[in-house]
């Protein structure tokens, strides 16, 4: 499975995720810092859910985000091309959960 690689701007070093705090149920902040002692980048930081690419199985009553356009579609077909071995978003944010 392909994850999202988070990187430092500055110094190009993986970004860890400390702590995430739910807001809104397609919502989350956290706060990130870069893994390189010598750089020490910390940002805050959202990961917001936008569109659907495809409906749920299970599909729950007011959880309703827009259709993704063709664009968003054509780009999430590049971007699952470029298969990597970086850690799952998602996986880093349950890993910072108390
Ligand atoms: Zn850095």
């Amino acid at each position: 499975m392909s994850g999202y690689k988070l990187v430092c701007p500055h110094c190009n070093s993986r970004m860890r995720i400390r702590t995430s705090d739910g807001k809104h149920i397609f919502l989350r902040l956290c706060y990130m810092a870069c893994i390189n002692e010598a750089c020490g980048w910390s940002v805050k930081a959202q990961f917001e859910m936008t569109h659907e690419m495809s409906p749920s199985g299970m599909p729950r009553q007011g959880v309703i985000l827009p259709k993704a356009t063709l664009p968003m579609r054509r780009e999430a077909m590049r971007s699952a091309a470029e298969t990597n071995d970086q850690p799952d978003l998602l996986e880093a944010i349950e890993d910072t959960q108390p």
